[in-house]
């Protein structure tokens, strides 16, 4: 059975059959180079555009502001979860922006 998937609130959510499961407002590690130029990238969430499954995994794309440099731009295929026995299991982000920048 496929699971249904997309984007909604203008893009505030990822909709996985029906429930809001990926919200915006985390923040996401992005591996070196893929999104600016700090080693570890910490992308802040800002709009979701689109959603997929390539694989197992489910992959968002999206608008996203680096918190450490301060870089803007498109993320592209950015894991949020995968599929486990037909079911959606999200990743954890890093940590919700306040804890983030309590602990920087
Ligand atoms: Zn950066």
């Amino acid at each position: 059975m496929a699971i249904v998937l997309w984007t909604l609130d203008d893009g505030a959510w990822i909709s996985v059959d029906d429930s809001r499961e990926v919200g915006v407002s985390d923040v996401w590690t992005v591996s070196s180079g893929q999104f600016c130029g700090c080693e570890t990238a910490h992308v802040l969430l800002e709009e979701f555009s689109g959603v997929g499954v390539p694989d197992s995994r489910v992959v968002a794309s999206g608008v996203g502001m680096c918190i450490d440099c301060g870089t803007r731009g498109d993320l592209e295929k950015l894991p949020v979860g995968r599929i486990v026995d037909g079911e959606f299991e999200p990743y954890a982000p890093v940590a919700a922006l306040s804890a983030f920048v309590s602990t920087a």
